[in-house]
């Protein structure tokens, strides 16, 4: 899987730090960023995402296709 961050977007709500702490994290300015991408395991990665209450964590598989938030049909 692939992650991607919107950091703009960011609310530090710190979530995604709680349910995956080995692939987000929040620098000094309080932005996530990916500490290791294969920091945990897929299903952490994908709740964390879900967790973000602004959506700004993009997950997409190893393709690029996107899984998380689902692509409007
Ligand atoms: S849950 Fe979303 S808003 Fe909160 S720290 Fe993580 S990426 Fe930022």
């Amino acid at each position: 899987m692939k992650i991607e961050v919107k950091r703009d977007l960011c609310i530090s709500a710190a979530s995604c730090v709680a349910i995956a702490p080995g692939v987000y994290q929040l620098d000094d300015e309080g932005k996530v960023y990916i500490v290791d991408p294969k920091g945990g395991t897929d299903e952490q990665i994908l709740e964390g995402a879900k967790s973000c209450p602004v959506q700004c964590i993009i997950i997409k598989d190893d393709t690029g296709k996107q899984i998380y938030p689902e692509p409007a049909a």
